[in-house]
């Protein structure tokens, strides 16, 4: 099975024409987040790197229905079988009813999309609302020899499904190890192999969330909902399925074997993973310390933290590296990233700006021209490599130096005709704001108040009263913004 997703390689370039009326379709279903706690940071990313997906396959014309769910059933602690129901756990904890704490956790972790610029996907379904769903699916691989019931719960048969097809055909794991890996079963167990995992589980009587089925009150296994859901929505089989790659196995792995034991077909064309974050080189985890959520990011505070990093900053860090590669979190990275998430930001600027003269009777400059159309047809090769945004930022600042340029007079923009001053400016601003989800952070205010401040600054230069001048630089220049005098008047920029 093909891993890594290299099938819009041929769409390698930005002539590529679309039927409005008929846009290629494709659909694409995302493991979302579990609503028991807030968002952790590598899920974050996750979602970061198939919203950015989303937004380029968009971007490209196709059609996208983008499928991410909110698993709010209340799994159990350990692949569903044993342990603790979580959202149960978490309401006695928050003295919470159950769905309260499903709903406080689904508004802040919408919250934190906003603030991080993530589309919301085209259709956002909760495991609690497709129980029906889920006990229909448990039904087909019942009555095709798949699973097996014990007092009440259902279990997959993981022997018997590989007997005919393939268990681990997208881990790579094979069962007979996975077999001498696991524990003797005890007599107690229910289940006919350790591999073996819950379909449907009877619910013990303190259990809070549990729903009627024709095997027992209880509650559908954790890999069930995105079986479901994705059929549901997407249909037996359709192109994308995502998740991180800790859900690689076993979840992706019995999301299979439910949809081939009991729909007949492999659900996705391509599965894809996003890889790991790090923090200091260290796996993110509670018990070592180094567990930032979003938000400590966003107001800087953590004890590992040496200030606030803006929601923008953060998304520019994560997107210069690609998906499939992990990601190192640290303040010096962080810095980094701040500088040059303000750079795009000035170019943002500069660009919207900038407009092609109405009779340019220059000659174009052959050389610069190409030079120009092949730094965006770049950005377009890298992002048609396996969605390369660590490459497509790289191309962007080449060509932010191109703009740079002209903004500052160094390249006169009639070297280039008016085709490739537009594609300059459409590929630019598409790149970052659409396909990257870089936008200006900044209130809507703040422009018409900046003006007025610009105004004194330039009369005061008029009546060369330089203490003004100086102190109006220096009181900007404490919020970040730094003024040029241009020969076109007074610009600012924001501090790199
Ligand atoms: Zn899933």
């Amino acid at each position: 099975m093909q891993q890594n997703l290299k099938v819009y390689n041929s769409l390698s370039s930005s002539k590529e024409k679309f039927d409005p009326l008929n846009p290629p379709y494709v659909g694409m279903y995302v493991c979302g987040p579990t609503v028991y706690s807030d968002v952790h940071l590598g899920n974050l990313r996750s979602f970061l790197s198939f919203d950015v997906i989303y937004r380029y396959l968009e971007f490209l014309g196709y059609a996208v229905r983008y499928v991410r769910n909110i698993t709010d059933v209340g799994h159990l602690e350990n692949d569903a079988d044993e342990g603790e129901d979580k959202i149960a756990k978490k309401a006695k904890l928050e003295n919470l009813e159950p769905m309260e704490v499903v709903h406080k956790y689904t508004q802040g972790f919408h919250e934190v999309a906003r603030l991080f610029n993530l589309k919301r996907p085209s259709i956002e379904p909760s495991a609690s609302g497709h129980i029906i769903e889920q006990i229909d699916l448990i039904q087909r691989i019942l009555d095709a020899g798949f699973a097996y019931e014990v007092e009440g719960s259902v279990y997959f048969d993981v022997k018997k499904y590989h007997n005919k097809n393939h268990y681990g055909i997208l881990s790579g794991r094979v069962l007979e190890d996975l077999v001498s890996g696991t524990r003797e079963l005890d007599r107690q167990d229910e289940k006919r192999s350790a591999l073996d995992f819950a379909l449907w589980k009877k619910a013990a009587p303190a259990h809070i969330m549990r729903w009627p089925s024709p095997w027992s009150d209880g509650f559908p296994g954790w890999h069930l909902e995105c079986s479901t859901m994705s059929t549901k929505y997407l249909g037996k089989q359709f192109d994308i399925h995502g998740g991180g790659l800790d859900l690689k196995f076993p979840h992706h792995e019995c999301e299979i074997a439910q949809c081939v034991a009991g729909y007949g077909v492999s659900p996705a064309k391509y599965w894809m993973h996003g890889n790991m974050l790090t923090v200091n080189g260290q796996k993110m985890s509670k018990s070592v310390g180094n567990s930032i959520l979003p938000h400590q990011l966003f107001t800087g505070e953590h004890p590992l933290l040496d200030k606030a990093y803006s929601p923008m900053t953060v998304r520019f860090f994560m997107l210069q590296t690609h998906y499939r590669s992990t990601l190192d979190l640290s303040n010096d990275a962080l810095t980094a990233a701040a500088k040059g998430y303000k750079k795009l930001a000035n170019g943002l600027r500069i660009i919207k700006q900038l407009q092609y003269p109405d009779n340019s009777q220059q000659e174009i400059n052959q050389q610069v021209d190409q030079q120009i159309n092949q730094l965006c047809e770049n950005c377009y090769h890298a992002m048609n490599d396996d969605f390369n945004t660590a490459k497509t930022i790289a191309h962007l600042f080449n060509l932010l130096k191109k703009i740079n340029s002209i903004h500052n007079g160094t390249m006169d923009i009639g070297q280039i005709s008016s085709e490739t001053f537009t594609s300059m400016k459409s590929t630019f601003l598409g790149f970052t704001e659409q396909v990257l989800g870089l936008q200006e952070e900044r209130l809507m205010v703040f422009d018409p108040l900046l003006n007025i401040v610009l105004n004194s600054y330039q009369e005061a230069k008029e009546r060369k009263d330089y203490t003004k001048v100086d102190a109006i630089r220096e009181q900007l220049k404490t919020q970040g913004i730094v003024l040029k005098d241009m020969k076109t008047g007074v610009d600012w920029a924001y501090e790199e």
